[in-house]
């Protein structure tokens, strides 16, 4: 993977989690923030962190950003801030700008400012979290589109002794596995005369209402 060079402006609880992510992962990264003790707090984890308001025209300008591969706007619950920010970032031609939203219609200005990217990180959260509650077995969910989903199961106790061969997972259910795991390892693409244990985990792939058999 190529090392990118990445400014995210708002250090609060998402932003400085999503910059110590990345700077861990060898990125270079730049954190702003207005409040200096924020950015004091985060300054030993990340490549650079700087205290400005992005609001200000002068202050942003001055950070250099059409020059970074990506800046990730985190400001999310001061709506004036996140789209001045934003509308500043467009006007300053920064190369991508990803930016969060905590409801539709913030993120549908956001759109019209043009930022290439809107996300929802607290309501994608939650979407995963009522999944794991309300399905029993659930160990982990990826909604991949309106209607299909991946999903990380415990072992079926159907499958439990038998082989994926021999399950009619396909043409009983209609459903996919892309993965059995066991333990640290993951088996990808699984091999479909894995004899499947009772503590493995089984990566299901198709629609949500075939993948309710196996999780209702
Ligand atoms: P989170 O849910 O990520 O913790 P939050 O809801 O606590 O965020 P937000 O209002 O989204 O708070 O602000 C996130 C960060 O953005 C804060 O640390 C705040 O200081 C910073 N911030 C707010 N306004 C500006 C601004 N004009 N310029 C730079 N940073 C700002
Ligand atoms: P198919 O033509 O349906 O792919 P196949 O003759 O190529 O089957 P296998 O790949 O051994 O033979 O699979 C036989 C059956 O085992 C499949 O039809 C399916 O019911 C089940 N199966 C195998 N692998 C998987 C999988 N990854 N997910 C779901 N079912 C599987
Ligand atoms: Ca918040």
């Amino acid at each position: 993977m190529k090392h990118k060079t990445i400014a995210v402006i708002g250090l609060g609880r998402f932003g400085s989690t999503i910059a110590k992510m990345l700077a861990s992962m060898n990125h270079e990264v730049l954190g702003v923030d207005i409040d200096s003790e924020v950015v004091q707090k985060i300054s030993p984890f990340i490549t650079h962190a700087i205290v400005a308001d992005t609001t200000d025209e002068e202050a942003i300008k001055a950070l250099a950003l059409s020059q970074f591969d990506l800046v990730i706007v985190a400001i999310g619950g001061n709506l004036q801030a996140n789209l001045m920010t934003a509308m500043l970032l467009k006007e300053l031609d920064a190369p991508k700008i990803v930016a969060k939203a905590e409801n539709n219609i913030q993120g549908k200005m956001l759109h019209k400012i043009g930022v290439d990217q809107v996300i929802y990180p607290e309501y994608d959260m939650a979407l995963r979290l009522v999944q794991f509650l309300t399905r029993d077995h659930v160990m982990d969910y990826l909604q991949l589109s309106k209607n299909i989903s991946l999903i990380e199961i415990k072992m079926p106790s159907f499958l439990v002794g038998s082989c994926l061969k021999d399950s009619n997972l396909r043409e009983k259910y209609n459903l996919n596995a892309v993965g059995i795991r066991r333990g640290e390892d993951l088996e990808v693409p699984p091999n479909p005369s894995t004899i499947l244990g009772e503590d493995d985990k089984l990566l299901v792939i198709g629609n949500n209402s075939d993948l309710d058999a196996l999780t209702m």
